[in-house]
């Protein structure tokens, strides 16, 4: 299967970080795209956006390489995502370049506007990637991707209804990793004093107790009749069958 996250900034892909992990290790293909090119990522270090933007883009790559993940950067400025005619052409496209059958992307509404408008646009996108009539230069998918939206937390209406268990191991591999975003590491220290890699795993934390395991990581399918025609593909509890 080819795994797909559509999200806003570099940093972004820690909300499936752990799930990722597990499928890859199932065997699964997983390719990272970025809306945003992150530039406006260092705001108490440098506020020169090229110097952020090399920075994040090189600490993504870094992640990438972990996962052995293609990553794609659609370049907007940071903190200014629209859903605009060449977003969602520029979408297309892509999930239809990297072949995406399993999309994860933001939910629909969302602390950051890049998060909310790149969730919207993706599930637009998505409805027309298998017909050839809209962006006929790019050869269509044969079936529209699955989508599920990650976690955003709480206070945005998610209620989520798939959980993915992290054993010990899985969730310490996902800090190891996360932790190659060191510029978002720093910045989330000096806004909240916690390292951002610890902040995620507090929360996955919190979703384990939930299903009375030590982490999760949870999601929520979209519903929209044609962008998700299965639902049966994550990997769940541990001592079941991975897909
Ligand atoms: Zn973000």
């Amino acid at each position: 299967m080819k795994i797909v996250t559509v999200l806003a900034h570099q940093d972004d892909e820690m909300f499936c970080l752990g799930t990722l992990l597990r499928l890859r290790d199932a065997g699964h293909t997983i390719a990272l795209v970025c809306t945003s090119s992150g530039n406006k990522g260092l705001p108490f270090a440098d506020a020169d956006p090229s110097v952020a933007g090399a920075t994040r883009d090189s600490e993504i790559r870094a992640v990438a390489a972990e996962l052995g993940a293609e990553y794609r950067c659609l370049g907007r400025d940071d903190g200014m995502v629209w859903e605009d005619t060449e977003l969602r052409r520029e979408l297309i496209t892509v999930i239809r370049e990297l072949g995406a059958e399993l999309i994860f992307t933001h939910w629909i509404d969302d602390y950051n506007s890049d998060h909310s408008v790149t969730g919207r646009a993706v599930v637009n996108a998505a409805l027309w990637a298998n017909l050839p009539s809209f962006e006929p230069a790019v050869p269509a998918l044969a079936d529209t991707p699955r989508i599920f939206h990650v976690n955003p937390g709480d206070g945005y209406g998610f209620e989520p209804t798939h959980f993915v268990e992290l054993d010990d191991d899985t969730a310490a591999e996902k800090a190891r990793i996360g932790r190659l975003h060191a510029s978002q590491m720093g910045v989330m220290k000096q806004m909240s004093g916690r390292d951002y890699a610890d902040q995620q795993q507090d929360k996955d934390r919190l979703q384990g107790e939930r299903m009375m395991v030590r982490y999760a990581e949870a999601f929520r399918p979209c519903l929209s009749e044609r962008r998700i025609p299965w639902q049966d593909v994550l990997p769940g509890r541990l001592d079941r069958v991975s897909p």
